[in-house]
């Protein structure tokens, strides 16, 4: 590990220090050097984890993927799925149980026609490890294995980190800052002395990824019985389905076996569904917890290391991976001095409230799924399973969901980086929503690091889309290209005749969005695509006032 030289005067060998190559850790790494800085990125195991745990990739974490390039393989190698089965219980007839219809209900349908992923990516967390590994090592960065982070100080320049592998004595690294992406138990965090709040659940659960015959292929399936729910998800690789059910409070502890699991499901199914050829079986349990911090000074916490709870809606590791998106733009632009420091406060901000909220609404599920309070267990051994498929018709009941479960609505609204400009917009994504449209905030870096090349600047591709909405005669000319010249480093400036009329809307006139046809807007739109800075008019003084308000760096004139 050689030790370069940077701008501070102190010797560092890295500007970040990964810990951890779990899906965080690499997406992170992915991230930084899309941006023009190369982390170092270790790990303690000797190997990649080959367990399939992770099972699905939510809609929003492939549209933050896709800026890097990611997306596409991601979904090449996954199994995208739209559709839920909610089964019933059979009606009792003449001693007999017979099976209740199956309810279908489209998780993504027309109504979302403003993502370029209207579906849930089933992809096991080996896999998507694997895509984000073959990049990174196709990009020519490695993962330093056998690693272990055992120490750490910091001062005000940087982090010393003990590395320790067995057989070797603890070597040293300095680093501009440290990120732990280092899961659930993290050195980083108990290092840096940051809490980890919350509770332990009792309920134990088996999964197993497995084959299973007699099941209607490409669905997630959900029964439900008055002891919770079971859950087949067509995962596809390393095995057709994932099975997922609680087990029996009080029952006994031991191996899983595929006799076990077989058990359950014929509980629940009634015979219907034969499981073989298992290649993963285990128990697990349920924790929920949150950092009581995600930074302290120049470390950093991302992942589960941050936040855990249980796995309801599969958002655990997509939570993960937008945290390292998030950071990853923001500490790059700090790194290549082309942002102060300052800007990194808004990481907790944006991402504590989102950890927060992610928590809050799976222990609900949780609770409701796996509650045993005798009217939980009576709702769902009865009405849930008909009354939540009558409720699932509803559009915006599904709209509303599956906004939720996607991640579709997260936003960051309360952020310091979300600023509504003078004169302002009423109508349209806010400053810290999500930019609607399918192809805005999701252009590959290839053509935007064409844009920024063309004129000279930036080691990394702008973070930031100039929408100047409206027709071209509205924009002054020298103004756009003096505003073009002090930013070209962190921002292309695009003309555009349209801008979005609502929060979800893909077909956007600009004249929704001000109710007098022809009058111009403008939208700064972030890396990751939400809004940062939105106004009305063709005045860019505020434009610029927020870019400086954030800490970004001008170039010199
Ligand atoms: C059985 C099971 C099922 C799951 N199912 C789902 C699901 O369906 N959906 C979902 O979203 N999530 C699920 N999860 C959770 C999901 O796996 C995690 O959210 C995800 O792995 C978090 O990624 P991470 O990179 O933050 O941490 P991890 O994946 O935990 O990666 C941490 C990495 O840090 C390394 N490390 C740890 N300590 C050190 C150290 N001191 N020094 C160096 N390296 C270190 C570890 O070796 C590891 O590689 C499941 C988890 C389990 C265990």
């Amino acid at each position: 590990m050689a030790g370069n030289r940077i701008g501070t005067g102190t010797t560092f060998d890295a500007d970040v220090l990964i810990v951890g190559a779990g899906p965080t850790g690499l997406a992170l790494a992915r991230e930084l050097h899309t941006h023009g800085v190369t982390a170092m990125i270790v790990d303690r195991a000797a190997d990649a984890a080959h367990e399939s745990r992770a099972l699905a990739i939510q809609a929003r974490t492939l549209e933050v993927l896709a800026r890097n390039g990611l997306a596409d393989d991601l979904v090449s190698a996954g199994n995208p799925t739209g559709t839920l089965l909610l089964h019933g219980r059979g009606r009792r007839r003449r001693g007999s149980l017979s099976a209740a219809p199956a309810h279908a209900v489209s998780l993504f349908d027309e109504a979302f026609g403003d993502t370029r992923f209207p579906f849930l990516l089933f992809l096991s967390q080996a896999g998507t490890e694997r895509v984000l590994v073959d990049r990174l090592a196709s990009a020519g960065v490695g993962i330093r294995r056998g690693l272990t982070l055992t120490g750490l100080s910091q001062d005000d320049d940087g982090v010393t980190c003990t590395l320790e592998s067995p057989g070797v004595p603890p070597r040293t690294v300095r680093t501009r800052y440290l990120v732990g992406c280092d899961g659930a138990h993290s050195a980083t965090r108990h290092l840096a002395g940051i809490g980890f709040s919350g509770r332990a659940f009792p309920q134990r659960f088996l999964l197993a990824d497995l084959e299973a015959d007699g099941l209607e292929p490409g669905r997630v399936h959900v029964y439900l019985s008055g002891a919770g729910p079971l859950f087949l998800f067509p995962l596809g690789s390393p095995a057709g389905w994932r099975l997922l059910v609680m087990l029996p409070p009080g029952s006994r502890t031991g191996p899983v076996t595929l006799a076990l699991a077989q058990a359950a499901v014929t509980r629940y199914t009634r015979d219907t569904i034969v499981l073989h050829h298992p290649v993963w079986l285990t128990e697990f349990t349920i924790s929920s917890r949150l950092a009581d911090t995600f930074a302290r000074g120049r470390v950093f916490l991302a992942g589960d290391a941050a936040h855990i709870h249980s796995p309801a809606g599969a958002q655990g590791m997509n939570t993960g991976i937008q945290d390292a998106v998030n950071l990853g733009w923001k500490l790059a632009l700090v790194c290549r001095g082309a942002a102060d420091p300052a800007l990194l406060g808004s990481y907790e901000q944006e991402r504590l409230p989102v950890a927060r909220s992610v928590l809050a609404g799976t222990n609900r599920a949780f609770t409701v799924a796996t509650g045993q309070h005798p009217v939980l267990r009576g709702l769902r051994a009865g009405p849930a399973v008909p009354v939540a498929a009558l409720l699932l018709r509803s559009r915006t009941a599904r709209r509303t969901g599956f906004r939720l479960i996607s991640e579709l609505g997260i936003h960051y609204r309360r952020s310091s980086l979300s600023v509504d400009g003078v004169p302002s917009l009423d109508r349209g994504p806010r400053p810290g929503e999500r930019f609607p449209q399918p192809g805005m905030g999701a252009a590959p870096v290839s053509s935007v690091r064409t844009a920024a090349a063309d004129h000279g600047a930036a080691p990394g591709p702008p973070v930031f889309r100039m929408l100047l909405c409206g027709p071209a005669t509205e924009w002054p000319d020298a103004r756009v290209r003096e505003f073009q010249a002090r930013w070209v480093h962190l921002l292309t400036v695009e003309l555009t005749p349209s801008a979005p009329r609502s929060r979800w809307s893909a077909a956007p006139r600009v004249a929704d969005i001000s109710r007098r046809r022809s009058a111009p807007a403008q939208y700064l739109v972030r890396w990751d695509g939400y809004v940062g800075y939105r106004a009305a008019g063709a005045d860019l003084d505020g434009a610029e006032a927020y870019l400086l308000g954030i800490g970004a760096r001008p170039l010199p004139p």
